[in-house]
This record gives structure tokens, sequence and C-alpha cells, in this order.
């Protein structure tokens, strides 16, 4: 008998803490996973599924235009925000009562309430009910960072752009990143006027420069506005409920339905007790663990974006699914992160593994840089004036690709399949021994010259 209530309590049901949960659980732990909002997390109920489905409704806009050299006419097509909103929404339910099935079957004790840390073995709820476990993982993910000036409190988050009442006819988004870029392609298919406000000259830090600026040129095209360099000085709030925005110190405002900060997200450890058993952090408020995702206290453990590592939901996963090898499955296990593909779902996608044009010149010196610059057949058809591009980054002597980044349609797909020769270590001559598959977008990577 344990001398504890569980083997193993987990905070936060999102995708590390879930994962966690259902394989400790099915090595024979007891386990109970607390969670304050819905089972699911940020990536199943505020992230990346639902943001993939206002993308996908987003760009029918498009293939309606494009359509037309399809051969197809549409008379009147309208776009319904609240039919499409509902729909997401329901899809979210389904996704919530699955994952809440997955950990059920797994004799997972779900407890729909709040916890906090009360020591190094102890749970408080939000009951009052104080309980012990042998080891204690914090997944509590985290939370957007909205910047401080006056009037930011009537900025929205991602969080509540999947329930907003109706579509915005005019955007500002604070951020130059993942979300901006991806909420600036959404709104702006679904019909809204778009601004991107950043405090500094570039977006998607850390992409490929070229990437980078393909999409600024294809999203200025699409009719998205962008100000660089630019601050936010404070907001008003009209009665009608929308919004005059002052920007670099003009006096003149400038009037937004909503005001999206995408500035960034901040590990969520506010109210969570580690002072009560003496887990550090770092100056990020990020918890600080080791390769085993281990705390400085030697039965907690933390996974996800709680870490501030990768904030990527299969990184999550995979540090759940260590944790729980490591600690009940008796196979100690780290997690490898080298060659992480991700992928920005702007319109067009960009997806990207490996090392950017500038980062093999700062480690490797000498490389090669193939490009690919065209347009998608599709496009050519629909008369659409936008162009690809594919880069492989290879190391001069060896031929080891370094790198592959892609903005095209369905880039993210097909960049998949490619990280996994990145991954392996391939060389370009791999990918030109393989013959092109015809006609495709994907050929590219095998054409290179
Ligand atoms: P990002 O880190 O991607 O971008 C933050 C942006 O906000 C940057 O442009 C940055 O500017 C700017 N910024 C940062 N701090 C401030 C500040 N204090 N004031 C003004 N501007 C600021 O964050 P997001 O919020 O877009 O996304 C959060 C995380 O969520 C991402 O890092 C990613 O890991 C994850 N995510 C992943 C997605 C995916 O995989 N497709 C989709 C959505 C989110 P600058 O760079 O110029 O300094």
């Amino acid at each position: 008998m344990s001398d504890y209530d569980y083997d193993l309590f987990v905070i936060g049901a999102g995708s590390g803490g879930t994962r966690a949960a259902r394989v400790s659980a099915s090595y024979g732990a007891k386990v109970a996973v607390a969670e304050e909002y819905r089972v699911g997390g940020t990536c199943v109920i505020r992230g990346c599924v639902p943001k993939k489905m206002l993308v996908y409704g987003s760009h029918f806009s498009e293939d309606l235009e494009d359509g037309k050299n399809f051969g197809w006419t549409w008379d009147n097509a309208q776009f319904d925000w609240v039919t499409l909103r509902d729909k997401i929404l329901a899809d979210v339910d389904r996704l919530n009562n699955a994952y809440t099935d997955t950990l059920k079957n797994h004799d997972v004790e779900i407890l729909l309430e709040r916890a906090e840390i009360a020591g190094p073995h102890e749970v408080k709820l939000a009951s009052g009910k104080i309980v012990t476990a042998k080891y204690i993982l914090i997944a509590t993910g985290a939370w957007p960072d909205v910047p401080e000036f006056p009037g930011s409190e009537y900025m929205s988050t991602s969080n509540e752009m999947f329930h907003l009442d109706k579509l915005p006819e005019t955007v500002i988004i604070s951020g130059g990143g993942y979300i901006a870029n991806e909420f600036a392609g959404i709104f702006n298919g679904l019909g809204s006027e778009v601004t991107v406000v950043n405090r500094s000259d570039v977006i998607l830090r850390g992409y490929d420069e070229s990437l980078r600026d393909r999409l600024l040129q294809i999203a200025l095209t699409k009719g998205i506005m962008y100000k660089f360099n630019c601050t936010f000085d404070k907001i008003e709030k009209r009665e009608d409920g929308s919004l005059d925005v002052y920007m670099d110190g003009k006096t003149r405002p400038v009037q937004a339905d909503v005001v999206l900060a995408a500035t960034g997200r901040r590990p969520k450890i506010d109210g969570l007790g580690l002072e009560n058993a003496g887990v550090k952090i770092n100056e990020k408020d990020a918890i600080i663990v080791d390769d085993y995702s281990r705390t400085n206290v030697e039965n907690i453990y933390a996974v996800g974006d709680v870490t501030d590592r990768v904030q990527l939901t299969p990184v999550a996963i995979r540090e759940g699914q260590a944790f729980a090898d490591t600690v009940f499955g008796d196979n100690p296990r780290t997690v490898d992160y080298q060659c992480i593909p991700s992928a920005v779902f702007s319109q067009p996608p960009i997806a990207s593994v490996g090392l950017t044009e500038g980062e093999a010149r700062n480690q490797y010196g000498n490389i090669k840089v193939y490009s690919s610059d065209f347009r998608a057949m599709r496009n050519v058809f629909a008369d659409r004036h936008e162009r690809s591009l594919y880069k492989m980054i290879v190391e001069h002597q060896s031929g080891k690709i370094l790198g592959l980044h892609m903005i095209g349609p369905d880039a993210p797909e097909i960049l998949q399949a490619a990280a996994i020769a990145v991954k392996a270590g391939l060389t370009k001559q791999a990918f030109d021994d393989t013959v092109a598959l015809h006609p495709s977008m994907a050929e590219e990577l095998v054409l290179f010259k």
C-alpha cells in the first residue's frame, strides 16, 4: 500500500499533462489530474485545433474566387461568422469529450477544479481538500502575455477570438509572431480590415529571412496592413464598444472593433503554490527542469509550456511521454530537441525544419543554399500571382541537409514528410536520387539545381 493518495498527481489536463497521466496509469500508477477549465488544454480548446478550423474557413474566400477560372460560379456567396464559430465550438466539445473518455478509460481520476501545490507531496484543491501524491507533475501551460499600458485591458487575446459575437470589421493585431500572422490571415480571409502592429521591423523572428519576406509581400498584396517599429500609447473604449487606439505618439487615434494582443505567452504559474514546495523558476517565470523534466524538488516534475523550452504541442506530448516512461515505465528517456519541425498557418503557410540560412552560415561557414521560387500550378491556372519559395540549406563538404524551409500551399503537409529525411541526416544527393512525383509542388524538393 502506498503512503500517498496517488502515485501521480498531474496539475493541468493539456497536451503534456494528459499524455503523462494516461501513460503513467497504463504502467499501473494510481493517477489523478486536476483541470480548472476544460480537458484538452490550450491546443485543443483555444489554440491549434480551433485556429486551424478558422484558417480553413477563411480560405474559402480565395477558393471561391479561384474557382471561377475552373468553371465554377457562385451567386451571391455569403459568409456567416456565427455558423463557423458554433461549428468550431461544437468540435471543441467533441474533442473535450474524447480526451475525457481517454483518461477515464485509463482509470485516471479527473478533478475539474483548480489545484495548487501545498507541499512537496501535497496538493490543495479549490474545494479545500488536500490530497497527497508520491509524484507531482506540473503541466499548466502558458497564458497570453498582454503588455501593460493605459487601456491595454481592452485588448483581447487569442483565447477570446473563438467566442466573438460577430466578425469584427476592423482588427488591429499587436505582435508579429505566430498568432499575429495566423489571425491576420484568418480575419483578412473572412473580410475584416486587418493591421498588424509590431514593436520591431520583423515578423516571425527565428524563421528564415527569405520566407518571412515572402509572407510579408504576399500578405500586403492580400490587403493586410503592417506597421513596424510602432508602440501602443493608450486605448480608449467608445460607448458603442469600439476602440480608439493611440500609437506612436500620434494624437489622432485609429479605430478598431478588436485589438488582439499576440505578444507571446508566459508560463502559467500564478497561484500555483510553487513556493510551498520550493520549486524554482527562472527570470521568465518558467519552471526550471533538468533533461528528465525534474524540478529542483526531487519528486516534482514539469512538462510543456510551463517550462518554456519549446512552446509547441507535440513537444509537450513528448515530454509527457518521456516523463511517464522514466518515472513509471522503468525506461529513463529524455526528449531530443534537435530538428523539430514547425509551421505557421499563415496564408500561405510557412513550414520549417533545421537551421535557417543565417544560422547555418554562422555555425558552419561554408554552406550551399538551393532554392526554388515557383508559382503553384493551381495558382497559375487561377491567375493568382502568389509564388512559393522552398529553400534547402546544405553543408558544403558532406552535402548533409542542415535545414529545409518552405512557404506555399500545403507547405506544412509536405514538410512533415521531408523533415524525416532531414532528421535522419540525409544528404541532398539522397533527395536528388529520388524520382519526382509529377505534377506536384513537393517534387521541387528533389529538383533543386
Ligand atoms: P511569438 O513569440 O510568436 O511572437 C511574439 C511577438 O510579439 C513578436 O513579434 C514580438 O516582437 C512581439 N512582442 C513580444 N513581447 C512584446 C511586448 N512586450 N510588447 C510588444 N510586442 C512584443 O508569440 P505569439 O503570441 O504569437 O505565440 C506564442 C507562442 O505560441 C509561440 O511562440 C508559439 O510557440 C506558440 N504558437 C505556435 C503556433 C504554431 O505552432 N503554428 C501557433 C500559435 C502559437 P519581436 O519579435 O519583434 O521582438
